[in-house]
């Protein structure tokens, strides 16, 4: 027999929950923020065959729903604290559920982070995670700080690049054809992003704006620009990119690089003469960072070309993929 709304939540979804004064099972989860603290709220939902494919595994997808809103706690400077977990689902699947829930919790566990509550109902599959963290007044990453001359820098993986899940994604839709291993890499970026919340907090007070790239680099960039009133110059030959893609046509790779989501990278900007402690922050956390540009007074986003030309770049980002 299918298992009940209430015994799918208790098997599934509850958990101890140290940090919350009282966590799922109730009308409301109690949380104590740390004195002082302001608490950054986010949601984020996933559509089955519009943000994710039937054929991810759950364990998969469960990493991703979470990690996708870990990446706007990261994009502020937040530092995790607890969670919610609205579900629709088509039918009770405990090999899904057990999946999702393995994959969901795992990645709460390595970021600290409480599930303390949701809803659970009956519906085409749908996912929507809302996380609360903690940021010191004044210290959170926004995207109205950037300033003229501030230099301009993505993470990456150590080894990697930026736009393999774009890569991942032309793959599934038969547009290119990747070798097993090559195809296998790039799926797992797409998968399995991590979000990068240790870089986040050691960005506090360094970087002047932040954003976590999910749409495509230029469009989240174009999102900073526009609320911090500046432009920006980005010089292709130093976009990070994995050995997969840079085995790829020169096209594809800027594309990807420059239009692919799904990166869940960080996109920011610092004063120049604080390359620094950028780098550092950057190793302490574990990440790869690189200064692919730098900002300008004047409005609008350019690209610096191969041929050290000057291209500019459409308001709405730069998106051969769309139309
Ligand atoms: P109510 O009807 O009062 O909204 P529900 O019956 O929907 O409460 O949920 C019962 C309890 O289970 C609540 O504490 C709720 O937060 C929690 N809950 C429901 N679905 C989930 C889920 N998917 N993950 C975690 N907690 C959940
Ligand atoms: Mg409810």
């Amino acid at each position: 027999m299918a298992l009940g709304e209430f015994d799918l939540i208790g098997k599934y979804f509850t958990r101890s929950t140290p940090r919350a004064v009282l966590g799922v099972g109730d009308d409301c989860a109690l949380l104590q923020p740390a004195p002082g603290q302001h608490l950054a709220v986010s949601s984020d939902m996933l559509v089955e065959g519009r943000h994710f494919l039937s054929t991810v595994r759950p364990e998969r997808l469960g990493h991703k729903a979470l990690a996708v809103n870990l990446s706007d706690l990261a994009a502020c400077g937040a530092r995790p604290l607890a969670f919610t977990l609205a579900l629709a689902l088509p039918r009770v699947d405990e090999t899904f559920l057990a999946g999702f829930a393995q994959g969901l919790l795992a990645l709460a566990d390595q970021h600290g982070i409480e599930l303390v509550g949701g809803d659970t109902t009956a519906g085409p599959l749908n996912i929507c995670i809302t996380v609360m963290g903690e940021v010191p007044p004044g210290q959170a990453l926004r995207r109205d700080g950037a300033r003229a001359g501030d230099a301009l820098w993505v993470s990456h993986p150590l080894g990697g690049g930026i736009g393999d899940a774009r890569l991942a994604l032309e793959a599934f839709r038969g547009q290119i054809s990747l070798p097993g291993d090559d195809f296998e890499t790039v799926r797992r970026a797409m998968e399995q992003p991590q979000p990068r919340v240790a870089l986040g907090l050691a960005l506090r007070g360094l970087a002047t704006a932040a954003i976590d790239v999910s749409d495509g680099l230029c469009g989240d960039l174009g999102h900073i620009l526009r609320r911090s009133q500046v432009g920006a110059v980005i010089q292709a030959s130093q976009l990070p990119l994995s050995p997969v893609l840079a085995r790829q046509a020169r096209p594809l790779q800027l594309d990807c690089a420059l239009a692919g989501g799904d990166d869940y990278e960080l996109l920011f900007t610092a004063p120049p003469d604080r390359q620094a402690e950028v780098l550092a922050a950057g190793q302490a956390a574990g990440v790869g960072l690189r200064c692919i540009g730098q900002l300008r007074a004047e409005p609008g986003l350019v690209l610096h070309d191969d041929q050290g030309g000057l291209q500019a770049l459409s308001a709405r980002g730069f998106d051969h993929f769309a139309g």
